[in-house]
């Protein structure tokens, strides 16, 4: 689930939907909540948006109308009428929708709790997006400190505490077992279930994060404090399959399955991000000497890009292109500023005419590590660099080239 990238990266917090129509009629700890997992996909994309607050946009993925239709239906035919016999069935209806409006709100002032502090620390938040398991805030780039990392991970579940008292409080002003009373009950349980739930100190929830952060304040080493708080994150999810397949053999079936549902999300979220830190260990060892390509096709500001495009791309599968005005490079192009030019005009259009020209070009040197090289593609929103040393071009590393270059590490077994 959660992919925090450091270096230009993106660092995902989110709020857990913790099993939102299963309310235990008993004590908090038999009931055990839904998580806060995401897949990596899902979460990068918004597929209706909402509109911005704070200058991040906020947008709800297709995924979370499952969710908000099953806890409408679970509060409206299940918790709500058990729990507070006597309405009548509309309101049933009418109540769990306006709960699971609320409820969804709640996640969105969680993940904007995050939000506020990265923004405080100067960390740019891009994006919140509402799916299937809850919501995630897209933040930008490092953790500048141990300390930055601990207040925005602790903002979350601080919120929803908040957000716990104040529904408690607006509950007691409704004694009784009327809608509002019922309405205000939930969402004071239900918010401290999301602080609780997400303090699990295993990464990659926010419990997680302020545990690697502490780890990190002693060890001063963040590689070191991920690999500990992931494997943390591990064990938390592990044993959440196991309570999951216990509870399933003891006639829970459906809160059994959720639960090793959430367990394997958990556990796999935590792996990816150890696999990550070791990528990352790598890519960091390796110089982009290692990995770019050396020859880039090279062809004359004047040829058109009809002649590039048939000559070069369609015939050599050539994709990227120094542009020499009498054999010395003058700037690059790519499929990138081919396809911003129409079609029809390929014949009267030369690749002098759309290239970037050299001198304003991001670029690496052959002696960087592939870790700052990819930072540098990420920053920029590029997918290839110019390797120039000495102020010549010697190559270009895409991520295809880094792709391939691990790919073979991987091969070899070369660390
Ligand atoms: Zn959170």
């Amino acid at each position: 689930m959660e992919k925090r990238r450091f270096g230009g990266g993106i660092l995902k917090l989110s709020a857990a939907v913790p099993d939102p129509g299963r309310i235990p009629r008993g004590s908090v700890a038999s009931y055990l909540p839904k998580s806060e997992m995401r897949d990596q996909r899902l979460m990068t994309r918004q597929d209706i948006p909402l509109g911005k607050i704070l200058g991040i946009s906020i947008g709800l993925d297709y995924s979370w109308f499952v969710i908000f239709i099953l806890i409408t239906w679970t509060l409206a035919v299940g918790y709500y009428p058990v729990t507070y016999p006597g309405w009548g069935s509309m309101q049933y209806w009418f109540i769990g929708g306006i709960t699971a409006v609320l409820f969804f709100s709640c996640i969105l002032l969680h993940e904007i709790g995050h939000s506020i502090v990265a923004l405080g620390y100067k960390i740019p938040v891009r994006s919140i997006t509402l799916f299937v398991f809850g919501g995630v805030a897209q933040i930008e780039a490092d953790p500048p400190s141990a300390v930055a990392e601990f207040f925005v991970a602790i903002a979350g579940p601080v919120t929803s505490l908040v957000l716990g008292l104040i529904f408690y409080g607006m509950g007691t002003l409704f004694p009784g077992s009327g809608p509002l009373s019922g309405l205000f009950k939930y969402l004071s349980y239900i918010n401290l279930v999301l602080a609780v739930f997400n303090l699990i100190p295993g990464y990659p929830l926010d419990g997680g994060r302020v545990f690697r952060a502490i780890v990190w304040s002693i060890t001063r080493n963040f590689r070191k404090s991920t690999l500990i708080a992931a494997h943390v994150g591990q064990f938390f999810g592990f044993s959440l399959i196991f309570i999951g397949v216990w509870k399933v053999f003891h006639g829970d079936f459906g809160g059994g399955l959720w639960i090793s549902f959430i367990g394997w999300f958990l556990s796999n979220a935590a792996s990816s991000q150890i696999q990550q830190v070791n990528f990352q260990g790598w890519l960091g060892e390796h110089k982009v000497s290692q990995a770019m390509t050396r020859q880039c096709a090279s062809v004359p500001e004047d040829e058109s890009l009809k002649d590039l495009v048939e000559e070069q791309i369609m015939s050599k599968g050539e994709r990227c292109f120094l542009v020499s005005r009498e054999s010395v490079p003058v700037g690059l192009v790519t499929l990138h500023q081919i396809k911003e030019v129409s079609q029809s005009d390929w014949g009267t259009i030369s690749a002098g005419q759309v290239m970037i020209p050299i001198e304003m070009l991001k670029r690496v040197q052959s002696g960087d590590s592939l870790w700052s090289a990819l930072k540098k593609m990420d920053r920029d929103g590029v997918n290839q660099l110019p390797v120039m040393d000495d102020g010549r071009v010697i190559g270009v590393l895409s991520r295809e080239d880094v792709i391939t270059f691990l790919g073979t590490l991987q091969e070899l077994s070369v660390p």
